[in-house]
Formats: C-alpha cells, sequence, structure tokens
C-alpha cells in the first residue's frame, strides 16, 4: 500500500492538520464490522484478521504521522481499506520459505539452500514424517535400538569396504573383522568439528597450519570453535608455508590433535607450500597423535572422473589413514543437511557416548534423506543425486537447452544470446574448479540488468540469475529441465 501513497507526497498539496486526519481513521472494531472483512474473518479467522487490520491501520497512522497523507489520499487509501488488509492476510498467512529457481550456475549454493535433495530422499522423509517409524527400535528383538544403525551399514559398504578392500561383505565376515571405520552423524560439519575436538581435545592442545585458520561463510572460524570445543589451538607455520617439521616442532606432552582445515573458499597460490597428508599421518603414526582433516565438501564420489580436481575425497583420505574426517551432508554429497564424522571406529566410539553428540543429533528426517542418498551412491546411481547430475551436465546438452528456451520466449524488448561462460560448484567446494557452461544472457529495452533482475526474483516461483557487465546470466545447469517452461513464462511475462 505504501507505494500507492507515496506517489501523493511530492505533489506539494496542502496538507490537513493531522490530528483530523486521524479523527477520520476507523478503529478496529469498526473495520471489523465491515462486511467484507467480516467475510474474510469466515474464511481467515477472527484473530488473523484483528491482526491485519491493526496493522493496515498502524502503517496508515504512520504516514500521517509523517506527513505523507492528505484529505483525498486518505480518502483513497480507505476506499482500499479492506483490499489493504486482506493483502496483508495473504503475506502473513503464506510462506516465507518458498522455492525458488537457481539460475545463477552455483550448484552448492548456500543462499539458496545448497543441495536439492534426491526424489527417493523427498519420498523416504514424507514416509518416514507421517507415520511411526523404527527409529530407535529393533525389530527383530523387540526392544530399544539405536538410531544411528539405519545409515551406519551404508557407510560401511561405502567407506569401510572401500577402504579395507571388497568382499567383507557377509555378516559372518563382518563379525570376524569388525569395521575399522566408522561414521556418525550431527547437525552440520561445525557441529561435527565441534564435536570432534572437544571429543579429542578438550583441555589439550590442537596442532593447526596458519594457512588453516579458515573462516567459512556464516561465521564458521576454526579459532572459535577450538575455543568453544575446549581446546588449545596452537598454530604453527605461515600463512602461505607450513611444514611437517613445523608441526613435529609444536608437539609437546599436551598435544592432542594434528588438525588439517581444507581451504574450501579460496586459494593460496604463489611462494607456497603444505605438509603432504602422507607425511602428516606418518608423523601422527610416530609420535602417537591422531591426526583429523576437515574436509568440508568432502565428496564420496571421485570428483576426477568428471573434470574436477583438487577437492580432497573422504575415501581418499581414509585410505591415506588419516583417523577422523569431517564433512558435510549437503555440499558435494549432494545429501540432507549434516555433519558427518568419519574413521576411527574407536574414536568414534567416544564421540558417540559424548553428551554434545546427545545434542547435536539430527532426527528422522535427516535420517531418512541421507539413508536414501547413501543408497544411490551403494547403487551406483548417480544420476539419482541431482547435484551429481547437474556437475555431470554438459556444456553443449546445456546450450542446446538454453537455445529451445530463447526460441520460445515472446519479448520483443528483449534480447536472448547463449554464450560461453563457467558454472561454480559453491558451499565452499574446489573454490577454483569451474564448469564450462553456455549461458542465456538477456538485455532488455528500457530495463537496466538490476532491474530486469529484480523483476525475475519477484516473478513466481522467483528466480535467480547473476549480473555481469550490464547484463542478466541465466546458466541453465542449476534450473532443471520441468523448471525451463517456468522460466519463459516469467521472461515473457515480466517484460511485456
Ligand atoms: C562448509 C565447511 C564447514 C561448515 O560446514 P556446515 O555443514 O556448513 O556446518 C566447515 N569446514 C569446512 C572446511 C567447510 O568447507
Amino acid at each position: 500500500m505504501r507505494s500507492s501513497f507515496s506517489s501523493w507526497d511530492n505533489l506539494g498539496v496542502k496538507t490537513a492538520a493531522p490530528s483530523e486526519l486521524f479523527r477520520k481513521l476507523p478503529s478496529v472494531d469498526d473495520v471489523m464490522h465491515l462486511p467484507a472483512v467480516r467475510a474474510l474473518a469466515a474464511s481467515y479467522g477472527h484473530d488473523s484478521v484483528v491482526d491485519a487490520a491493526r496493522l493496515v491501520l498502524a502503517r496508515l497512522r504512520e504516514e500521517i504521522a509523517s506527513g505523507l497523507l492528505d484529505d483525498d489520499a486518505l480518502a483513497l487509501a480507505l476506499s482500499g481499506l479492506v483490499g489493504g488488509v486482506e493483502n496483508q492476510l495473504r503475506q502473513a498467512l503464506s510462506y516465507s520459505l518458498r522455492p525458488v529457481i537457481n539460475a545463477t550456475g552455483v550448484i552448492l549454493h548456500t543462499n539458496l539452500g545448497r543441495a536439492p535433495l534426491a526424489e527417493a530422499a523427498i519420498e523416504h522423509i514424507r514416509e518416514t514424517a507421517a507415520s511411526y517409524s523404527n527409529l530407535e527400535f529393533d525389530l527383530a528383538a523387540g526392544t530399544r535400538g539405536k538410531r544411528d544403525v539405519h545409515v551406519d551399514r551404508l557407510f560401511q559398504r561405502l567407506l569401510d569396504e572401500e577402504v579395507n578392500g571388497r568382499g567383507v561383505t557377509s555378516a559372518e565376515a563382518r563379525r570376524q573383522k569388525p569395521p575399522s571405520v566408522s561414521t556418525i552423524v550431527v547437525n552440520n560439519n561445525a557441529a561435527a568439528v565441534l564435536l570432534a575436538l572437544n571429543t579429542i581435545a578438550e583441555g589439550g592442545e590442537v596442532i593447526v597450519s596458519r594457512g588453516e585458520l579458515v573462516e567459512i561463510g556464516g561465521s564458521f572460524r576454526i579459532p572459535d570453535v577450538m575455543a568453544k570445543s575446549g581446546a588449545i589451538l596452537r598454530e604453527v607455520g605461515t600463512t602461505n608455508r607450513t611444514r611437517t617439521s613445523d608441526y613435529e616442532g609444536a608437539i609437546t606432552e599436551r598435544t592432542r590433535l594434528l588438525l588439517r582445515v581444507h581451504r574450501s573458499n579460496f586459494e593460496i597460490t604463489g611462494f607456497t607450500g603444505q605438509a603432504s597428508t602422507g607425511e602428516l599421518v606418518a608423523l601422527a603414526r610416530r609420535r602417537g597423535i591422531p591426526l583429523m582433516e576437515d574436509l568440508g565438501s568432502g565428496a564420496l564420489l571421485d570428483l576426477r572422473s568428471i573434470g574436477i580436481g583438487g577437492e580432497p575425497g573422504v575415501l581418499d583420505s581414509l585410505r591415506s589413514s588419516v583417523d577422523i574426517v569431517t564433512y558435510s551432508g549437503d555440499k558435494l554429497l549432494g545429501g540432507p543437511q549434516a555433519g558427518l564424522i568419519s574413521g576411527s571406529a574407536e574414536l568414534i566410539a567416544r564421540m558417540r557416548s559424548n553428551s554434545l553428540f546427545r545434542a547435536l543429533r539430527v532426527d528422522k528426517l535427516i535420517y531418512a534423506a541421507l539413508e536414501a542418498t547413501l543408497l544411490a551412491y551403494a547403487r551406483r546411481d548417480h544420476d539419482a543425486i541431482p547435484t551429481l547430475r547437474m556437475m555431470r551436465l554438459s556444456k553443449e546438452a546445456i546450450g542446446e537447452r538454453a537455445e529451445a528456451l530463447a526460441a520460445q520466449v515472446n519479448a520483443p524488448k528483449v534480447k536472448l544470446e547463449v554464450i560461453d561462460g563457467e558454472s561454480i560448484l559453491g558451499g565452499g567446494a574446489a573454490p577454483s574448479s569451474v564448469l564450462p557452461t553456455r549461458l542465456l544472457a538477456l538485455t532488455c529495452e528500457g530495463l537496466r540488468a538490476d532491474e530486469l533482475a529484480a523483476r525475475l526474483r519477484g516473478s513466481e516461483p522467483p528466480i535467480i540469475a547473476r549480473v555481469d557487465e550490464g547484463r542478466v546470466l541465466l546458466d541453465l545447469r542449476t534450473v532443471s529441465s520441468g523448471q525451463d517452461a517456468a522460466v519463459v513464462a516469467a521472461l515473457s511475462r515480466i517484460v511485456a
């Protein structure tokens, strides 16, 4: 409503004394007695309508107080009062959290909710949410069970058997050779790091390279998490170079852990050097101190197979005998928000019995989504996982879709071009890895690029695009093909 009044404030109309105008405002009670408002109350509920009417009247009072309304403007506003209440109601009673179309080409966009889930994960959430489940119930024994068994078997298959060689699949074989790699699930990777540090190093020292004291978006800073965990940070090396001997020189009887943190969102180039994982593993073994890697993204699939290098895989670390790795469920893994801790069965058992684990545990819906996602990995059905599917799309396939989409847009004022560009993994993964793509570049007569982008955000569903050098860029890599029609409709509509 505000915008319909603002056009009045610069007309130079002499404004009546505010007190007179205030007197013309109806009371909430008056408004509630209007027949049209009573009808609203019948469908939306009395209290919601009272709230909406209060808000609309309060807004009018504010506008009068700040001299924005004269007699005529107020009369006009009052004639639209019922409409205003209805708009307010609709806004108050609709979802604030809504789906959007991600046309940025950033596959793991933290602001846009990171990984979209696999269909099977959504279905498994639905069935688990709608009914009771055996979350903590052992169906065979009829007794209390553990919630982590549901994903544990899959992690064992995906990690333990991979690390310790295939073939350890039968229950009999598992009894003879207990798994050396276990996994537990907490709320997110920040929680995973906190739990691991607290369990292994509370009251003791943790050695970290100065080049890895990172901040990940959303105020996750290694030194702060370290302080909260009760462990003492022992920085070694320099920003650009840290040697194995730097770690070794800092080891004392108080040292509990060597920590390596993946530089998820930046790179250091030039005169640089860091200890290799192999050297650190050897040092850790020699001194009897565990080595932990915070991988951040932690891919379960070998991304080198799709041309993405430099992103450490969970299996790479475990195969190199790193004791503990922490990684996110909703980054490259492509599952729900979760923090995963994999590694030494003995250390994981200690984390499981830490009371912090109880505070950081995840609910049944996360287990359901994670189980379905891991099952897709176990079946090697990587295309079932949207983030992996997006990463594997070829530039040519994206280009063809972009051309087809451009041909359908019916907006004479819009200039559409399909050009070369790059998609980004995002979510603190492989900062320098980009995937070649084809972009839909838009300009519109009479609209600046940022205005065009704002209109796209205002469409239903909102479309989020990149703006670059006076153009709006849409990358269909992150748009599901089912959404192409919505993009065509939005483009045709907003510039009509
Ligand atoms: C993303 C990231 C985190 C935080 O993970 P969340 O799942 O967002 O809590 C921690 N460490 C690294 C290295 C990361 O990349």
